[in-house]
């Protein structure tokens, strides 16, 4: 089938970017289980490795099942391409490394998930670069804190552990004014749910680990360009706009115009860095896409359901879900997420640290883990555990603090996951 945008979602997630095997006709996406390609002859090979041809050399940098991965990712988000990563980690050190070097700086939401968090304020230093945390509701200190070093502005469309939604609008706005690319994390959202290239990101980078693949089964990560930021416009972005010495002396915008950024992070990222995807995970990635749509729909309905029912509840001081209508940010959802604000949100539980570990501990359907988009439903205590390396004011400003539990609502019957929760708080707050 050839890929055309008049399609509907639910089409695209099944057949974008994937054609019946040339070579077998196999119908489902075979796992190109290989590490290297044959040249048809010297030439072939010389033409693959000065980027004049398009084709697989070696899977550190590209697979066959990887590529249809990438390719249905950025179809899904609207993006010209898709590189693949090991992990969602990978994919947010990949996404800044065209952009950054020594001194230069990424301004960042402080509610972003605690692993990134980490990630952005102590690993990157070793790069010799840094990010700079602000309220991203504070529009004109997001503003404020862009100076001549910042290269990238980040945050994610739902946040991570839920409730918060950033007005995407809003921040790609003062982005736009300083010519500087939105990234944005659309791990929790997913794009059935939302689209961030719609409302003015640049790029997008996933957690494929999380709802893309929908089972718990492979991490992996995506970075997904727009294709329409223009990296020539200012002379910050010299990888993508000067010659790159690293590709003896490439010019990749002129050369591959909107494709410029996703060659560089293969021809560059993957070929030095080595954060690959694997032709398994990206197997197993395929088959959760095809039906994220159903997954997402019933993950928003029980969500919805559960958070209602909490809400209400004697034993709940509080539920950050931008889905309940009582929620600040439940009318910015409806415009940024308008299919539904996630399945992902905290519940403050009267007792607090006491009773949130009591309630973990007791429930059946529910399992603890550091997890989040399974089918399963999941529950965590980011302060004793994701969110552990972070003072209590991180904590607390990324929604995370020690009275609160993180829950991932899963697809199973919903009364079933109210009655487990019913119990176990029970046991939690005797
Ligand atoms: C899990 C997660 C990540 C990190 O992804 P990994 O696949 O675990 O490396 C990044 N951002 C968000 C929002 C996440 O939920």
């Amino acid at each position: 089938m050839t890929d055309t945008p008049t399609y509907g979602f639910d089409t695209l997630q099944i057949h974008a970017g994937a054609r019946p095997d040339p070579a077998t006709g196999a119908r489902q996406t075979p796992i190109y289980q290989t590490t290297a390609y044959v040249f048809r002859d010297t030439d072939h090979a010389a033409a693959l490795f000065n980027l004049q041809e398009v084709g697989y050399i070696y899977s550190r940098l590209t697979n066959p099942t990887v590529a249809v991965l990438q390719e249905r990712i950025a179809t899904l988000e609207g993006g010209a391409g898709a590189v693949c990563c090991s992990s969602g980690h990978a994919a947010q050190i990949m996404a800044l490394f065209p952009l950054m070097g020594p001194g230069l700086n990424v301004v960042a939401s402080t509610r972003a998930y605690g692993g990134t968090i980490t990630q952005f304020s102590q690993t990157i230093k070793r790069f010799g670069w840094s990010a700079k945390f602000v309220d991203f509701d504070d529009e004109s200190a997001v503003a404020a804190a862009i100076d001549e070093n910042t290269r990238a502005i980040f945050c994610e469309s739902i946040a991570n552990p839920g409730g918060y939604v950033t007005d995407l609008d809003a921040i790609a706005k003062i982005a736009d004014a300083a010519q500087l690319p939105l990234i944005v994390d659309n791990t929790t959202a997913t794009p059935y749910l939302c689209q961030p290239f719609r409302h003015g990101a640049a790029l997008v980078v996933h957690s494929t680990t999380k709802y893309l693949t929908g089972n718990g089964t492979v991490t992996g990560g995506a970075v997904v360009d727009s294709g329409t930021f223009d990296w020539s416009a200012t002379d910050k972005f010299p990888s993508l706009s000067q010659p790159e010495p690293a590709y003896h002396g490439l010019k990749f915008h002129e050369t591959f115009g909107p494709l410029a950024y996703t060659f560089h992070g293969i021809a560059i990222g993957l070929r030095d860095l080595g954060m690959t995807m694997n032709p398994q995970a990206a197997h197993y990635t395929l088959m959760g896409i095809e039906t994220l749509s159903l997954r997402m729909e019933r993950h928003v309905a029980n969500a919805k359901k559960i958070a209602n029912w909490l809400e209400t509840d004697p034993r709940i001081d509080k539920v950050t879900y931008a889905g309940l209508p009582s929620s600040p940010y439940a009318k910015r959802a409806m415009r940024i997420c308008p299919k539904g604000a996630g399945a992902l949100f905290t519940v403050a539980v009267k007792g607090g640290y006491d009773a949130c570990v009591k309630l973990v501990e007791n429930l059946n359907i529910f399992s603890h883990v550091a997890n989040l988009g399974d089918a399963r439903s999941l529950i965590l205590h980011p302060a004793s555990t994701t969110h552990r390396q972070l003072n209590e004011e991180q904590q607390e400003a990324a929604g995370a603090g020690p009275s609160v539990v993180r829950i991932s609502i899963g697809i199973e019957d919903a009364d079933d996951l109210i009655a487990d929760l019913d119990q176990a708080l029970t046991v939690a707050t005797a």
